[in-house]
């Protein structure tokens, strides 16, 4: 039986699409992604998977056309339907867990979110723990709101020069090809607010990404009334120079606080990631000023709806401003406070009487919470000890800030391959066991898959050699591998076109399936030793040049615009995969965001990870390799301090680390290699009879129950709630 479509019917399966593309939930949703892809598979590729770039290029008659087709039309009213039901779905944890945050909902601040690769407004780590955080408590249900800025030209790219010199440049991003939508008022015109900085009122407007469930909220100054360099405020992630920086800072605090109210929300906690938004404590203050409360119940006030989270030890990461800056830049808001200026000051410096000590934006924030945390549990210690002379009389473990450890949002960061996988072998597995599967408590509900992954039993149960087989892992494996390689040499070739000829051709031999593959790809901050590996150089070029148990290494990453030091670690790896014997063994691939992210962690047999101990805080990229098998080898440091149990991956070091950073890098160096040769190759090529690396396997199979369940943004946001989002005070 045909059927043939109602117009209607037809524009409404339309429509239906572009609403589908402006809500990032298709980013984790395998059916989804699978119809934006088959539209125009090369489109799809040259519009870097970005569905809404991808609807404009087909016209709504060759939408309409694509719909005619009744298998089609199945699949996309299946997807629509799952899609709705998941805007819909009231039986969520939050309902039974934080009912009250649907009323007084977080609104979490942060600097920049990572989502996906067509949003590319994130410097790193810090963003893409946003971008999970706000994805992770859409399919919790929870009342949540983000809240950073839109910066037009996002982070910088990189382009490598002929010096193998970092390079940066930036697109101009355009509103109508993102997954975004301008704020309205209800006559239909952008939503504007504006705050104040130095001499000058300054608007902004905002854009809404809808994620799943959650909203959020980009504001963004690039409006005509604005004087030209206000208009170009936010056009870069950490742009430009302190005064830059602070108005930036401010815009965030404050404005972000502005528009919340604009909108009618009244947040119940206000959770700042990172220092960067705390400015916002100010403006709750001076709301209740406004008010006729007095100075101290107003700050006493705003203080209990607020949380911190710190997120690094590095010095550079606690943004510090001059005591003329501020004078200029917030002079009025001074005056709004009533304020003096050494009054205004106090409440950023460690010592609030010492006229030469900076405003501390991690400082304000500490003193401005109701309760603080670090994003491990070393590091939770580390910042207790860093900062406790703001606590004058309290011992170090009494300072207050705790620690939640990190994690990552599963659905989003499995590749295609790895989605199919589980799901099929779940699927198989629920056949099977028809009773079991159907008593799953998420079994009927619209967010049925997310649960799964988020679940302990799906991973103890897809750890179980019974359910999964050492030869379909192996398989697993071996398909993640070539996925990798191939889109290294792909990515190499283009990366190549300032290469011969006759370098082109060797594009298809680049890179090795069969070899161990080990992967590292962070930002290069100097810390986190990019080429720390390298330090026993022939040793390590024997090891990717034995035939019978090779070993290849893949690099990706950038450094700061302004960290030469940084820039010099990329020179000198690109230069080591050009003119070493490393050659073809080893490859960078340009340009990190999160589309390689996801192809590399899922790709390689080893994660490593070898930051100087405890600057690491918690690292989330190592979190993000379980689901497609692949094993971390990491300095105990961060999250993988708790992660490791002894067969889960491979430790370098010890839980402890010389006080000497010459001492560090050289033990660490040694620990390193011996852990690479010791323990990582041999036990990837002691292989049986079939070629199957049992006790590697066994290895994988504790990764996938011990860390995939546990290191998740599910966890982590729950114990958000638990410990700081409903209960007012700190652990
Ligand atoms: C996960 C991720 C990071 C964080 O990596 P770490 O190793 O934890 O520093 C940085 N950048 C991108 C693009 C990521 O996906």
């Amino acid at each position: 039986m045909t059927h043939t479509p109602s117009a209607v019917e037809l524009a409404e399966l339309s429509s239906g699409l572009h609403r589908l593309a402006r809500n990032l939930w298709w980013t984790w949703t395998q059916d989804a992604q699978d119809l934006f892809q088959e539209l125009s598979p090369r489109s799809w590729q040259n519009l870097y998977h970005n569905a809404v770039a991808v609807l404009r290029e087909v016209s709504e008659s060759e939408l309409r056309a694509y719909l005619m087709e009744p298998s089609t039309r199945r699949r996309v009213k299946a997807v629509l339907e799952q899609f709705d039901a998941y805007l819909k779905e009231s039986n969520t944890w939050a309902e039974t867990n934080a009912p009250s945050l649907s009323e007084g909902p977080v609104a979490y601040f942060s600097a920049e979110f990572g989502f996906h690769e067509t949003l590319p407004v994130a410097a790193g780590g810090l963003g893409i723990l946003a971008g999970d955080h706000a994805k992770a408590a859409s399919d919790l249900g929870i009342g949540f709101i983000g809240v950073s800025l839109f910066y037009r030209e996002g982070y910088f790219q990189q382009a490598i020069d002929q010096n193998n010199w970092q390079t940066e440049y930036y697109a101009w991003l355009d509103p109508k090809n993102l997954p975004i939508e301008p704020v309205l008022t209800s006559s239909g015109e952008p939503l504007k607010c504006s705050v104040r900085l130095g001499m000058s009122t300054v608007f902004f407007q905002a854009w809404r990404v809808n994620v799943g469930r959650c909203p959020v909220y980009f504001l963004d100054p690039h409006l005509p009334e604005n004087e030209e360099h206000y208009q170009r405020l936010a056009t870069r992630v950490y742009g430009g120079d302190a005064t830059t920086r602070i108005m930036q800072e401010i815009l965030l605090g404050v404005g972000g606080v502005r528009l919340l109210r604009a909108l009618g929300l009244q947040p119940s906690v206000f959770h700042m990631n990172e220092g960067h938004a705390a400015f916002l404590i100010l403006e709750l203050i001076r709301e209740r000023l406004a008010a006729g409360e007095s100075f101290e119940a107003a700050a006493a006030a705003a203080r209990s709806e607020c949380v911190f989270t710190t997120h690094t030890p590095v010095e550079a990461g606690h943004d510090r401003f001059s005591g003329d800056l501020i004078s200029y830049v917030a002079h009025k808001f001074q005056d709004q406070l009533g304020l003096s200026h050494e009054q205004l000051m106090g409440l950023g410096r460690v010592n609030p009487t010492d006229p030469n000590e900076p405003f501390c934006m991690t400082v304000l924030a500490l003193k401005g919470s109701r309760a603080a945390n670090g994003v491990s549990e070393l590091h939770g210690q580390v910042s207790r000890e860093m900062w406790q002379p703001l606590f004058p009389g309290r011992k170090v473990e009494d300072v207050p800030i705790g620690s939640i450890t990190n994690g990552v949002h599963l659905p989003g960061w499995m590749k295609g391959t790895a989605r199919r996988f589980w799901y099929g072998k779940y699927s198989e597995w629920a056949q099977d066991n028809v009773a079991a599967a159907a008593a799953a408590p998420h079994v009927r509900s619209a967010d049925f898959w997310e649960r799964l992954v988020n679940s302990q039993e799906f991973w103890t149960r897809m750890a179980d050699p019974a359910v999964v087989s050492d030869e379909e892992i192996w398989s697993l494996r071996y398909k993640l591998r070539r996925q990798l390689v191939e889109f290294a040499r792909r990515r190499l070739l283009i990366q190549g076109r300032r290469i011969s000829q006759r370098d082109f051709i060797e594009f298809d031999q680049l890179l090795n399936v069969d070899a161990l593959t080990i992967g590292f790809a962070r930002r290069f901050a100097t810390y986190k030793r990019a080429p720390l590996v390298f330090e026993h150089f022939e040793n390590i070029v024997r090891l990717t040049r034995d035939a019978a148990r090779p070993v290849q290494f893949i690099f990706a990453g950038k450094a700061h615009p302004r960290d030469d030091a940084g820039k010099r670690y990329i020179q000198k790896i690109i230069h080591l995969s050009q003119h070493s014997d490393l050659k073809g063994r080893l490859v960078f691939i340009e340009n990190y965001d999160i589309h390689i992210a996801r192809q590399m962690t899922s790709g390689c047999d080893i994660w490593l990870n070898n930051p100087r101990r405890p600057l690491e805080a918690s690292g989330t990229s190592g979190m993000k390799t379980t689901t497609g098998g692949c094993l971390n080898l990491s300095i105990l440091d961060g999250w993988w301090r708790e992660g490791w149990n002894g067969v889960n991956g491979f430790a370098i070091g010890e839980d402890s680390h010389p006080a000497e950073v010459a001492e560090q890098d050289r033990i660490d160096t040694e620990n390193l290699y011996r852990a690479l040769t010791e323990q990582v190759v041999p036990c990837f090529f002691n292989r049986d009879a079939a070629g199957i690396p049992r006790q590697w396997i066994k290895r994988i199979r504790s990764a996938l129950s011990t860390l995939a369940p546990q290191f998740t943004t599910w966890r982590m946001v729950q114990e958000y709630v638990g410990k700081y989002y409903l209960t007012g005070k700190g652990p």
